[in-house]
């Protein structure tokens, strides 16, 4: 692994509980406890230090760009008077700094309304909501405290958002379900014209296997899922980046990952939660209780602290290279392991390959072979 040169991204925990309960959330539903202990909210003092502290980061390490997104549980439930608060706190604060901060939220499109729509358009602030797919899909599992399904709220908050302030909605993340239609699927969420789409693979770790599947199944579902998804958005008239199969492409080419799913792409962010703690990737949270913190607090540890312990902490769970058949694998050079998750064990931490390494060397093999035929039919016609 190329050590962490300084970090760029910087979660932030607003808003540490959730409207919904979703059946795999890695905040609540998985290993890490922590957050019962958390204030449901982030203070205001407590979110000033944060800002005062990335601007004085950012500075230090001359970062031309970084990007800040406001995360939760759930971000929106933080009100829309403090919401309006954050966010312009943070434009003031970086206003004279010559630094481009790209500015998001991830939310599950629930409580979007006119009001917060209005203030995160005022902001610029790229809100990215996650939706597994048609209703029937994305009601399996995100569910909200009282069993019910979330679908129809997020197809108004969207329907809200792409009304007033089309401009402001930065995507879909969506959780994939191998049981599901990956067709059916692409062709939901395009109707909503995001910009963008990512395809999640399932969090599991060896500790806690992917259900459907027994360890050293030759099952790839989740590979022919995404593969399928592939072919419809190769084929689709939808102009929609799809992140996990433009990093593939990248990455094939020799370029780098924009998704945590492959490459290395994701160890370049800290997460603040709502006290000000500082932690790894928030997704870690599936692996074991507590594996995330840092044991540092941005209102009285620096940056560049997180940064030398995080770099230190990764290499003691085995993070810095990969497993040794890895090492042999045609496609390491893409995969690299896969997520750091589908790597994680109690036993070897992160010295494993990945749950979905065979989903993931013929969905890398389909990709791979799909850009060839391409570039051999594009070369033949000129
Ligand atoms: S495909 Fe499997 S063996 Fe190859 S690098 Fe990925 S996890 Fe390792």
């Amino acid at each position: 692994m190329t050590p962490v040169k300084a970090f760029n991204g910087f979660v932030l925990k607003i808003h540490s509980r959730c409207n919904l309960n979703c059946t795999y959330c890695y905040m609540y539903n998985k290993s890490d406890t922590t957050w019962r202990k958390k204030p449901k909210k982030m203070d205001l003092y407590t979110f000033e230090r944060t800002i005062e502290e990335i601007r004085a980061y950012a500075e230090k390490k001359q970062l031309p760009r970084i990007h800040i997104a406001l995360h939760g549980g759930e971000p929106l439930l933080i009100g829309n008077e403090v919401l309006r608060r954050f966010c312009s706190l943070i434009r003031a604060t970086f206003a004279e700094t010559g630094i481009d901060v790209s500015l998001t939220i991830q939310t599950n499109g629930t409580l979007l309304n006119k009001v917060n729509c209005g203030i995160l358009a005022e902001y610029g602030v790229g809100v990215g909501v996650s939706l597994d797919g048609t209703p029937d899909v994305n009601d399996k599992a995100r569910l909200d405290h009282r069993g019910l399904g979330s679908a129809s709220r997020v197809e108004e908050g969207v329907g809200i958002l792409m009304d007033h302030h089309p401009d402001a909605f930065s995507g879909f993340l969506c959780v994939l379900d191998p049981a599901s239609d990956a067709t059916a699927t692409f062709d939901y969420l395009t109707k909503f014209h995001p910009p963008a789409l990512n395809f999640l693979f399932p969090l599991y770790t060896h500790d806690d296997h992917p259900p459907w599947k027994e360890p050293d199944s030759p099952e790839t579902s989740v590979g022919d899922w995404l593969i399928e998804a592939f072919k419809r958005w190769s084929q689709s008239e939808a102009s929609v980046r799809v992140v996990v199969f433009e990093s593939l492409i990248h990455l094939l080419n020799g370029g780098a990952s924009s998704t945590e799913s492959f490459g290395e792409s994701g160890r370049n962010i800290v997460v603040v939660e709502t006290d000000g703690a500082l932690e790894i990737g928030d997704a870690l949270k599936v692996t074991a209780d507590g594996l995330t913190n840092l044991g540092l607090n941005i209102t009285t540890d620096s940056l560049d602290d997180a940064y030398d312990l995080v770099n230190s902490y990764l290499v003691d769970l085995g993070a810095d290279s990969i497993a040794p058949v890895c090492e042999s694998c045609a496609i390491s050079h893409v995969c690299n392991g896969g997520d750091l998750a589908g790597r994680f064990s109690l036993s070897k931490g992160f010295r494993n390959p990945n749950v979905y390494c065979r989903d993931i060397l013929k969905l890398v093999t389909h990709v791979d072979d799909a850009v060839r035929r391409r570039q051999q039919v594009l070369e033949a016609s000129t």
